[in-house]
């Protein structure tokens, strides 16, 4: 059998794509000579003729590469789903949508007369089954589609690759590739026994046809107390959805479970101080220590400030600066002191430092932060914060949103990929 890409018939491909491409090549070369030098301030447009120049012949390339597979014709019938059999009908030539551009491709074409299901072998070996975009460009899609609103993606690819394509074919490009995507991985392996397993919920709110629903985002982490002293982070995993807090309860012990709670020395769980998460704690983790994460405990002071004095005045910051060194000790009782003697005026205000003092009396305990990094434990990680921020609110939380719950839910899993891979998704090695 000779090898890929070898041979007599190759080396005349290779012929034919050498001159197309010399001939692609000084076109371009004299149209973008003929207009730098009529008008030098145009060099952003002739870049951008010389890349789809470039992209032309890159085309032919890939076109010529595939035809390498032939057309996938096996034989005459193939067996179908209905107990008859798929006749071999002709070739059939179609576009598809490359990074570099159109690709044609000729593909044989089988139909049953029995049942008139169709089939073409060559388009389901090649994942365009389905789709008008090449796997390439599907995962430029998904790559923006994870991070930005489809019609932003939708331009950013026009302006940055030259390739344009509907902001509805952005979004089920997407929202596939996210039905599709592998649920989200510890990213590495643990070395040694796991010492510290953190357990991380948050919640934020998404907009959905249903009207606004809360996202759940589950965290899970191996730690251990650096040679420092100090608490690393070593391996991380994910999960999001719009899950009842009892299914949630699951997931998060299933994630748990995962990254070897057996083996884990101790248990913390972090929270945003919410109650839902403080029963799903007391259920699957009993004994585990209970931590309102440093961050979530800081903004509630500043929610407090803003009420009280505004959003600009510079009495807020002061007043955060001299709580911040006894929130830091946990002295909760010298915080709630500072709460009730606050001059909170309006119904407003006085309610929000009421929560505010239900808050802290509540959580007192989960907030002995000097007590918990003594013990090499985080009081507070990034992890939450990107967890809810950067999972819901940077992407889901657009102006003018308003997701189907389906949709909603593969774009977070598709999110989580992008974010926390693997991605791009692992290549399916062919059987
Ligand atoms: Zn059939």
């Amino acid at each position: 059998m000779k090898r890929p890409g070898t041979g007599p018939e190759m080396e005349a491909l290779v012929r034919q794509v050498r001159e197309a491409a010399a001939q692609e090549a000084e076109r371009v070369l004299r149209e973008a000579a003929r207009r730098i030098e009529a008008d030098a301030s145009a060099w952003a447009q002739v870049e951008q003729a010389v890349r789809d120049g470039v992209h032309r012949i890159g085309a032919t390339i890939l076109e010529t590469a595939l035809k390498t597979l032939g057309n996938g014709y096996e034989r005459s019938v193939l067996p179908c789903a209905c107990g008859g059999g798929q006749k071999y009908v002709s070739d059939r030539e179609r576009r598809v949508v490359s990074l570099v551009g159109e690709v044609r491709l000729r593909r044989a074409y089988y139909w049953c007369p029995k049942c008139k299901a169709s089939r073409i072998p060559l388009d389901e070996r090649l994942g365009v089954a389905a789709t008008d975009f090449s796997p390439g460009v599907q995962q430029a899609v998904a790559l923006l589609g994870a991070q930005q609103p489809f019609a932003q993606g939708r331009r950013l690819l026009g302006e940055l690759a030259g390739l344009w394509i509907s902001q509805r074919s952005h979004r089920q490009v997407s929202e596939r590739l996210g039905r599709e995507a592998p649920p989200p991985k510890p990213l590495a392996k643990a070395s040694g026994p796991v010492e510290d397993l953190y357990l991380l919920a948050d919640g934020a709110m998404a907009p959905t046809r249903q009207g606004w629903r809360e996202v759940k985002v589950g965290v899970a982490f191996a730690g251990r107390a650096g040679s420092d002293g100090e608490p690393q982070r070593l391996t991380t995993c994910y999960f999001a959805g719009i899950l009842p807090a009892e299914e949630f309860g699951w997931r998060w012990y299933a994630l748990a479970e995962r990254l070897g709670r057996e083996r884990a020395r101790r248990i913390i769980v972090l929270g945003d101080g919410a109650a839902w998460i403080w029963n799903l704690a007391d259920l699957h983790f009993p004994g585990a220590v209970q931590i309102v994460d440093w961050y979530h405990a800081l903004e509630r002071l500043w929610t407090v400030a803003h009420a009280v004095w505004g959003e600009e005045h510079p009495a807020a910051g002061h007043w955060i600066s001299s709580l911040r060194k006894h929130l830091g000790n946990g002295h909760i009782a010298r915080i709630l002191e500072r709460l009730g003697q606050l001059p909170a005026r309006g119904k407003d205000a006085r309610n929000t430092v009421r929560e505010a003092i239900g808050y802290f009396t509540h959580n007192a305990e989960r907030m002995r932060y000097r007590r918990f990094r003594r013990q090499g434990l985080f009081i507070g990680s990034g992890v939450v914060e990107s967890g809810c921020k950067h999972i819901i609110g940077q992407r889901l939380k657009g102006s003018g949103m308003r997701w189907s719950l389906e949709g909603l839910h593969n774009i977070l899993s598709l999110r989580l990929a992008v974010l926390y891979g693997p991605w791009p998704p692992p290549a399916k090695v062919a059987a």
